[in-house]
């Protein structure tokens, strides 16, 4: 008997040795809660073993005393797992905090025992077998002990019953088993003490009822009550859900699915319908998975339905199973078909402002083309002071006119992502100069200093896209100008090396002009916006520039700020990150003195008397002004208001270059030129220069890729002009 009991009792004890230290991962209050209740448990069992073996009368009474204090632990343990696992007169639960310090007097009181018999007094008797075992009588504070031990017992058996009571269906279940294993380990123990038994049973049902405990509380109801949750959560979805097993049987299928199709899971093979429709082109073998659309017809309605169709695998990669996943899409559909319309729209809607714009650019440019070129005629050939100041008058608002129409285009190319950011090798300080150059005479005439401040420090060559930041100082520094009327107008430029490659170069531009109200401020970089219009009525501007500085800047990945007060100024910086070409720092800023040729001054920059060309364009007045530009260089210059005119000239005579206008009526300049070469001779081997009022972004190239050599746009400086003629008409011919 004595051996049984042993045996028993250490295989409970390894099993809750075991559950101790699977609780000891992921630990819950649930979870900490019930491995207390075990480790008080394991060191109860331990103890039963030491009194079972009765192996000195010293050890056992240690023994004893360990024990009852374990069953005081543990039924304090108890009752606290219960408050937590029925959720039940938690109130109570401050309340019974008290039973701690009751325990700890216990089990002084029980240790007292060992020396004095305060509570228990032990004996021996003899086995049938002739063995001694140790027994206790207990003492009149022995039933204090008991009523420690039995009242949480009680309570939490109560605690157990009202919640049984109330539970319905499977929450039963979590409860019941934790009750019943409970009472006969109560039964037993009761019976170990009234009938003065050797061996408390009870004990070895510890490792039970914890099992129970253990897997009804942390898996069994868990889990139960997850598949029960989720098969009502799927069944609620609108999506339709099917699912099989690894032999192609069909284990579930969600309300939707059943609702849709009229479908049963005993009964659903993977040859009907839906999933034959589903599965009619796919290679079954070698599934893994699609996403498909399908137009279908659920309850009298014609649907798109998409279905998902996946296999399921466990983590080793062993085939579990498959499910199809469905849904109606058709809102959905609907609305991609919509949005598509509406791109569709859209870009044919920027295509034709685009068209528009290049369009618009181009019959523009055309008529500038011819007034600004005969007035600049006008300025070369008259002397009457009267109509000189006239004409510079049209200059201006000719060149204001055509900024606009580059602001305009830029712009569009900017919005349709077309502009492009060059990068090249240049000297920020020739930049800076040239940005004065250019501004210098309208400072002048408003009787306004412009300073240049430079940083030695700034290499001397940098990479970066000069045109664009040139046009972007030219926009601050025009508007400082135009915007300034006393005082004067600053442009600084300053470098901040990153490391020895590369660095940031920040250009400010103050004045101290009528300045930007702090409301205006953040207005200030948007499209199309003029602030303080009232004021600025009579200067001419489109709100275009700032915009497109923003938007350059930002391409250059720098950035543009503003500070500014109304009546006391305003300052712009823009900071662009440059690489470093030539480290060499540029040293002290020096302005040569040198302005942009006056027009008076004008000297046409070689002569050519014995070379020919001819110009080709169809409006009459372009070849009167290629014609009178041209005068003073002695060309020989034959002029075609046609494509067939120029093939016929081109019969008989031969030139150096032709001059050729695109847009004309059929033969346009570009098919005139291959007409010509066709026919072969002197004129098929010449240099061409396309002359046309095409500026948008990419002319040049589209232009060179159809065979000209050069591309002037219009409306044509006289300087360009020059200079192109000078690059291809033969050496020999060009007199300086
Ligand atoms: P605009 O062609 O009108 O000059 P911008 O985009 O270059 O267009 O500038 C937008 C507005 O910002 C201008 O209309 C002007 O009111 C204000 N602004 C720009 N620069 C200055 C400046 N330096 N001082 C005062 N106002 C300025």
């Amino acid at each position: 008997m004595r051996l049984i009991f042993l045996t028993s009792a250490v295989i409970s004890d390894i099993l809750l040795l075991i559950f101790i230290i699977f609780l000891q991962k992921k630990k819950s209050p649930l979870r900490a809660s019930i491995q207390k209740i075990f480790i008080t448990a394991f060191i109860g069992i331990m103890a039963n073993i030491i009194i079972a073996a009765a192996i000195t009368p010293m050890l056992t009474n240690v023994a004893f005393t360990l024990y009852f204090s374990s069953i005081d632990l543990i039924t304090y343990q108890l009752l606290m797992f219960a408050f937590t696992y029925t959720g039940q007169l938690k109130s109570l639960k401050e309340f019974v905090e008290f039973w701690r310090v009751a325990i700890i007097v216990d089990v002084l009181n029980l240790t007292a025992s060992i020396f004095s018999g305060h509570m228990y007094t032990m004996y021996s008797i003899t086995l049938d077998d002739g063995s001694i075992a140790y027994l206790t009588t207990p003492a009149s504070l022995f039933n204090v002990h008991l009523l420690l031990c039995y009242l949480p017992i009680i309570l939490t058996l109560v605690l157990l019953a009202i919640s049984l009571s109330k539970a319905h269906n499977f929450y039963r279940l979590k409860y019941f088993p934790i009750l019943v294993s409970l009472s006969f380990i109560i039964i037993l123990n009761v019976a170990y003490m009234m009938f003065k038994l050797p061996f408390d049973w009870s004990v070895l049902f510890y490792a039970f009822a914890g099992f129970l405990l253990f897997f009804y509380s942390l898996f069994y109801i868990p889990r139960r009550l997850m598949n029960n949750t989720l098969s009502l959560a799927v069944d609620s979805m609108k999506e339709g859900l099917l699912l099989y097993d690894a032999e192609e049987n069909c284990i579930y299928i969600n309300k939707t699915a059943h609702d849709d199709f009229d479908i049963q899971e005993e009964t659903l093979s993977l040859d009907q319908y839906p999933i034959s429709l589903w599965l009619e082109d796919k290679d079954k073998d070698n599934l893994e998975s699609f996403q498909q659309i399908y137009p279908m017809t659920i309850k009298g309605k014609d649907l798109m339905i998409k279905v998902d169709y996946r296999i399921c695998e466990d983590n080793k990669h062993n085939h579990l199973g498959a499910f199809f996943l469905f849904e109606d899409v058709t809102a959905d559909q609907i609305l991609m078909k919509n949005l598509e319309e509406a791109k569709a729209e859209a870009n044919q809607a920027n295509v034709a402002k685009s068209l528009f714009l290049a369009n618009m650019s181009h019959e523009i440019r055309t008529p500038i083309n011819s007034i600004l070129g005969m007035n600049e005629m006008i300025l070369r050939e008259s002397s009457d002071e009267h109509i000189l100041e006239y004409a510079d008058d049209i200059q201006k608002s000719g060149d204001t006119l055509l900024s606009l129409i580059n602001n305009i285009l830029d712009f569009s190319k900017i919005e349709s992502g077309k502009m492009e950011i060059r990068p090249t090798g240049y000297a920020p300080f020739q930049l800076l100069r040239e940005c004065y150059h250019l501004i210098e005479p309208r400072a002048v005439q408003k009787d306004l200093p412009i300073e240049i401040k430079c940083d030695p420090d700034i290499p001397r060559e940098i990479l970066g896209d000069r045109e664009r930041i040139k046009q972007i100082l030219i926009n601050l520094l025009t508007n400082s100008v135009k915007y300034t009327r006393y005082g004067q107008v600053t442009l600084s430029a300053k470098w901040t090396p990153f490391d020895e490659k590369e660095g940031m170069v920040s250009f400010t531009v103050t004045d101290t002009g009528q300045g930007i109200s702090e409301d205006d401020i953040t207005k200030l970089f948007n499209v199309f916006q003029r602030v303080d219009e009232e004021r600025n009525r009579t200067v001419e501007g489109t709100g275009l520039g700032l915009a497109i500085c923003r938007e350059l800047v930002r391409m250059m990945n720098g950035n543009i700020s503003v500070s500014s007060k109304q009546g006391e100024g305003s300052e712009f910086t823009v900071s662009i990150p440059q690489r470093v070409l030539d480290p060499m720092a540029s040293g002290k800023f020096e302005l040569q003195k040198e302005s942009a040729p006056k027009r008076s001054a004008y000297k046409e920059s070689f002569h050519a008397p014995d070379a020919k060309i001819l110009v080709v364009d169809d409006i009459e007045m372009n070849l009167k002004l290629m014609a009178a530009l041209l005068k003073k260089t002695g060309l020989q210059i034959s002029v075609a208001n046609s494509g067939e005119r120029a093939i016929e000239i081109c019969k008989n005579e031969e030139f150096d270059l032709i001059l050729m206008d695109h847009m004309m009526p059929p033969p346009d300049g570009h098919e005139t030129m291959k007409l010509i070469k066709a026919e072969g001779g002197h004129n098929a081997e010449i240099p061409y220069v396309v002359l046309t009022a095409n500026a948008v972004e990419g002319a040049k190239v589209t232009y060179l890729s159809m065979g000209f050599d050069g591309y002037l746009s219009k409306p044509v400086l006289s300087r360009d002009l020059e200079e192109m003629l000078m690059k291809f008409l033969p050496k020999d011919k060009i007199h300086t």
